[in-house]
């Protein structure tokens, strides 16, 4: 499978569509969830033209794979969610048809701000 340049989320980085950014730097973009499924549920995405978190370990350079999970921690810092500056949050990585993917550029959901409750399920 090839990266697809139309998805939702290319055509976010390209600035064709709008999002509510939370932070950017020269590996991550971030921003809220369209459809929060808690109060606050971000999105967490690399610059480079990634299919899923397999593609990415598989293709990135290692200074975008560090610049990518650092940027996690960047933006749960930022949202108030992470050990230090709250309560904690959960992130997770949907791939391909089984984990649930929708959108084919690879993200991390960030979830905070109550108690999210059960892993799976
Ligand atoms: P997935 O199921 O691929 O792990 O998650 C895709 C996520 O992207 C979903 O939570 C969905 O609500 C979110 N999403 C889809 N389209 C848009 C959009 O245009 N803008 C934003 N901010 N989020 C989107």
């Amino acid at each position: 499978m090839s990266y697809d340049n139309n998805n939702i989320f290319a055509k976010i980085l390209r600035g064709e569509i709008p999002c509510k950014k939370i932070y950017e730097d020269e590996f991550v973009l971030s921003f809220h969830d369209i459809s929060p499924q808690k109060k606050i549920h971000a999105l967490v995405i690399p610059k480079g033209k990634y299919i899923d978190l397999d593609d990415f370990n598989n293709k990135a350079s290692p200074e975008e794979i560090v610049g990518f999970f650092k940027g996690v921690s960047k933006v749960a810092s930022k949202l108030g969610i992470s050990i230090n500056e709250g309560n904690g949050y959960r992130t997770l990585s949907n791939i391909g048809e089984n984990g649930g993917q929708e959108v084919p550029h690879l993200h991390f959901h960030l979830f905070g701000g109550e108690k999210i409750g059960k892993m799976v399920e």
